[in-house]
């Protein structure tokens, strides 16, 4: 099955007599002991094990684990490593993972922080202990573009595991399980979901190792499972996913070039752009460029603000991945200690006519 068909029909596991079309949701917490049933629903339910079955399919892996948010996904790969692993992890890396390393792993775990575009820093990095290279490309709110295969070699050669949060690509655009990585990551609060009404993560495997099945446990005894609606919510809004994709790329690529030309703009990072510097491997690794980019804006924070309280379809707001179009001054967002400059706007390109953004985006910036 091609992805289109993967999407729609994989997650529908219909075991109801009736024969409903879709699946329906199950909120039982409990099941009635028999041989093969499910138990109690912290441990399964119909609705996530559709969910992890399509998600699966979607990654190419051999298993998934859904959670109640992208962060807990990433704490539950975090959770998994023995006391006194290293981590090599990007210097951009998603802010709220940097936090949860920083400050709920500060005594178990250590972590260096690298520029992931430098495979020579990147290899510098490891250590003895490092028992675990995280990715995440395209990065937040860079765009910067990391080489899953080479970096995935580089660390199996040091005996470490690969994980990568595949966000803002999603499977539609990028299958890091294919290149070389173990554990693709995911917000699924994002492009999976698509309309921001819902919170969830997930971690998809290549192989059911003893690392994964140490990451199912945190999963199952640690408790941060998805709820039979929002696994509902999520099989239902990632049918679309596919088609969702296509239209954010295809509005992202335009009017990442109507902003590099644009004179208020001093710098645009898209990696389907020409110039940017990550362009030739996304385009290698990538099938698309995706829907997310940004900018900075000659003037600074205050002009940037401006910029953005003169937007009518873009939502001065956080997140991203839905079909509203969001935009935010990115380093406001992520307070005082964010590395981010202060005049770069963030944005989620949404699916509206491409026509309103553009023309919404040229009277702001005018
Ligand atoms: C949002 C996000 C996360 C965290 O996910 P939540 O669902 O907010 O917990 C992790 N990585 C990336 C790239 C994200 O955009």
């Amino acid at each position: 099955m091609k992805l289109e068909t993967l999407a729609i029909h994989a997650g529908n596991i219909i075991t109801d007599s009736h024969k409903p079309v879709v699946q329906p949701i199950t909120l039982s917490t409990t099941f009635v002991h028999q041989p093969d049933s499910m138990i109690y629903s912290r441990a399964q339910n119909p609705n996530r094990f559709a969910l992890e079955s399509l998600l699966a399919k979607l990654e190419k892996g051999k298993s998934a684990a859904a959670f109640s948010s992208g962060n807990a996904a990433g704490v539950a790969v975090f959770q998994a490593l023995p006391a006194g692993s290293h981590i090599v992890a990007p210097d951009d890396m998603y802010h709220g993972l940097r936090n949860a390393l920083l400050t709920i792993f500060d005594d178990s775990l250590r972590v260096t922080f690298v520029d992931m575009t430098d495979p020579v820093q990147v290899a510098d990095a490891f250590e003895a202990e490092t028992k675990l290279l995280w990715i995440e490309t395209p990065s937040n709110p860079l765009l910067k573009i990391s080489d899953i295969s080479r970096l995935s070699k580089l660390a199996k050669a040091k005996g470490a595991k690969v994980v990568c949060d595949n966000t803002f690509a999603t499977p539609v655009f990028q299958n890091p399980l294919l290149l070389g990585a173990d554990i693709v990551m995911h917000s699924s609060t994002k492009y999976f979901g698509g309309h921001s009404d819902i919170l969830g993560g997930a971690l998809i495997a290549k192989e059911e190792d003893d690392f994964w099945k140490k990451i199912l446990n945190v999963q199952k005894t640690g408790g941060a499972v998805p709820s039979p609606f929002d696994c509902y919510y999520l099989t239902r809004s990632i049918k679309t996913l596919p088609y969702r994709m296509k239209g954010h790329a295809e509005h992202a690529g335009v009017i990442a070039t109507f902003l590099a030309q644009h004179p208020k703009v001093e710098r645009v990072f898209y990696p389907g752009l020409l110039d940017h510097p990550g362009h030739e491997i996304a385009a290698n690794q990538m099938t698309g460029f995706g829907g997310m980019l940004s900018f900075l804006v000659e003037g600074g924070a205050s002009e940037a603000d401006r910029v953005i309280s003169k937007l009518k379809y873009f939502t001065n707001a956080t997140s991203l991945g839905g079909v509203e179009s969001l935009i935010e001054r990115r380093a406001a967002s992520e307070g005082p200690d964010s590395k981010t400059p202060q005049n770069l706007i963030r944005v989620s390109v949404g699916l509206e006519h491409l026509d309103d953004l553009l023309e919404d985006l040229n009277e702001a910036l005018s």
